[in-house]
């Protein structure tokens, strides 16, 4: 069973892991696995607007996604780790350009995306839920038709929702921190995605009070690492790493640290998850 008394100081200790994972090289050296990630340093894809999960304010990045990166990039051997925004339609081009080596960005693994990128994981499972104003009668995508709902392009949760619920009127914004504000604002009736970016949102400064999450998920979101396709090595690398983090606790502190303060239950029958074998 997965507590959640640690908050603030256990966050710190996750924090001076991940910084003191920058001055040492005790990790699978540079074994040239991935070809895009050779060198001491990473590029790695998080959020920049999702708090809980990966969230950029000034130089610093927190975030259950970011703590699993910097302890998967630790373990690869890497000292440098350059964080790049990822949002969630690019996430597919950034990979097969180049553009970063590993993507953590509440990344759903799933057929269509294998076509163009490959996935180590899952490392986390959460599930599409629903943000909608406190006072609202919204209770399950069965209460959406003819209501304006908010999602992202390129993400699951919109294409997901679209075949749910034809009678929707959805708008797609590229992020969704911007979908939340136009809930708040009364703009729109409710935000459709993982129920773990949402509850980071309810818990805001900014939003306590005035949005909640409806508490009835409707499908099954298995994060991945995405990662160039056919990098095998890397893919295997990834979940060894991956596996590890699992094994000495560092990810149940994540798990406690990142969830914890927005009040997120982490179904602890489907975490950790079983890992996908690499293809
Ligand atoms: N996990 C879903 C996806 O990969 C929704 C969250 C997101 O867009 O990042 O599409």
């Amino acid at each position: 069973m997965i507590t959640r008394r640690i908050g603030a100081a256990a966050f710190t200790l996750v924090l001076a892991a991940g910084l003191a994972a920058c001055g040492s090289d005790d990790g699978g050296g540079d074994d040239g696995a991935g070809g895009g990630a050779g060198g001491e340093s990473i590029k790695v894809g998080i959020k920049f607007d999702q708090p809980g999960l990966g969230l950029k304010e000034g130089n610093t990045y927190t975030g259950f996604d970011v703590d699993v990166a910097n302890y998967v990039a630790k373990e690869l051997g890497k000292t440098d780790v350059q964080f790049v925004q990822a949002p969630s339609k690019q996430r597919e081009d950034l990979i097969a350009t180049g553009q970063v080596d590993l993507i953590f960005a509440t990344y759903s693994i799933t057929d269509e995306r294998k076509q163009k990128v490959s996935f180590a994981g899952p490392y986390f499972i959460a599930g599409q839920d629903l943000l909608v104003a406190t006072d609202s009668t919204i209770k399950g995508p069965k209460d959406l038709d003819g209501k304006k709902l908010c999602s992202v392009t390129g993400s699951t949760s919109a294409d997901n929702v679209k075949k749910e619920v034809p009678g929707v009127n959805l708008q797609e914004f590229d992020t969704y921190s911007k979908c939340a504000e136009a809930v708040s604002k009364g703009q729109l009736d409710a935000l459709t995605t993982d129920d773990t970016i949402l509850a980071g949102y309810a818990a805001q400064d900014q939003y306590k009070g005035t949005l909640k999450v409806v508490g009835a998920p409707f499908s099954e979101e298995r994060y991945g690492v995405g990662l160039k396709k056919g990098d095998t090595a890397l893919c295997e690398d990834v979940n060894k790493a991956l596996t590890k983090m699992v094994e000495d606790g560092a990810w149940d502190k994540a798990v406690e640290a990142n969830f914890g303060p927005a009040g997120f239950k982490v179904d602890a029958k489907t975490n950790p998850p079983k890992l996908d074998a690499c293809s």
